[in-house]
């Protein structure tokens, strides 16, 4: 399947939910999304489209907000799965939905019948495509994920579960906190130092996520035009995404991904 070189992404209203969105992938057949905070049903400081069960809101909303997020998405049947995130680099092959609840940071899955998704609110979103097997995978990454290389894992996990080749494979890197806002420790800052730029040596230390993403996603042979970042920064605009840095508790917005029919095929 040809896919265009362009990248270009766009927030789109798709049944009253805006979705951060990729042109090329839905020429693809990819149904897709990065949520906002807009949408959804839950009352402060849920509001209102948070999508994670384990923060405190009210289980209710967050029932309605995911079937909102899947009719938002395309295929209102379609189960959304997600995984018990730990900060870890586990990486789960999603065959069917799954009967009980699992840990993982990634998620690849090659099934039509199911959306895999990861929740964030700071750490790193990404979205992965393999336009040639037709494998999909999802990411967090915060900086111990980083440090242990889940996106990494991710491109591993494709190629040795469904065959994928690296160079085939796109990322997009979705909305986390920036160096602008994001102050860590020395002990933290140390583990990326060999990375240019990552670090930012002001006092306090600032680390460039989406730059440590960037980076292990090219250390697992993506090309450099394969990797799309798409970074208003959370915390700066904690109005439109959910920050935990910037205000807890809070939501979790989501980054999904599925396989579906493609428009031009
Ligand atoms: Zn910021």
């Amino acid at each position: 399947m040809a896919l265009d070189t362009s990248f270009g992404c766009a927030i789109n209203q798709r049944a009253g939910i805006p979705l951060l969105q990729w042109a090329a992938w839905l020429r693809a057949g990819i149904l897709h999304g990065i949520t906002t905070r807009e949408g959804g049903v839950s009352q402060p400081p849920w509001d209102t489209l948070n999508l994670s069960a384990d923060v405190g809101d009210d289980p209710a909303a967050v029932r309605i907000n995911r079937i909102k997020l899947a009719a938002a998405l395309g295929d209102m049947k379609r189960p959304v799965v997600f995984a018990n995130q730990v900060h870890g680099a586990r990486v789960a092959r999603i065959d069917a939905p799954p009967g009980a609840s699992f840990e993982a940071d990634g998620l690849i899955t090659d099934n039509r019948d199911l959306f895999i998704a990861v929740l964030v609110a700071d750490c790193v979103p990404i979205l992965f495509l393999d336009a040639a097997k037709l494998v999909v995978g999802v990411a967090h990454a915060g900086w111990r994920g980083l440090a242990e290389d889940v996106p990494g894992a991710v491109v591993r996990a494709m190629r040795d579960e469904y065959g994928s080749i690296p160079s085939d494979i796109q990322a997009a890197v979705g909305p986390h906190i920036g160096p602008c806002c994001y102050t860590v420790g020395p002990e933290v800052a140390d583990i990326f130092r060999d990375i240019p730029r990552a670090v930012k040596e002001d006092d306090p230390l600032r680390l460039d996520l989406g730059r440590i993403a960037k980076r292990r996603l090219a250390d697992a042979g993506l090309l450099p035009e394969n990797v799309q970042i798409s970074s208003p920064c959370t915390a700066c605009f904690s109005d439109a995404y959910f920050s935990h840095r910037n205000q807890n508790p809070t939501g979790r917005f989501a980054a999904v991904i599925g396989i579906g029919e493609p428009w031009d095929a």
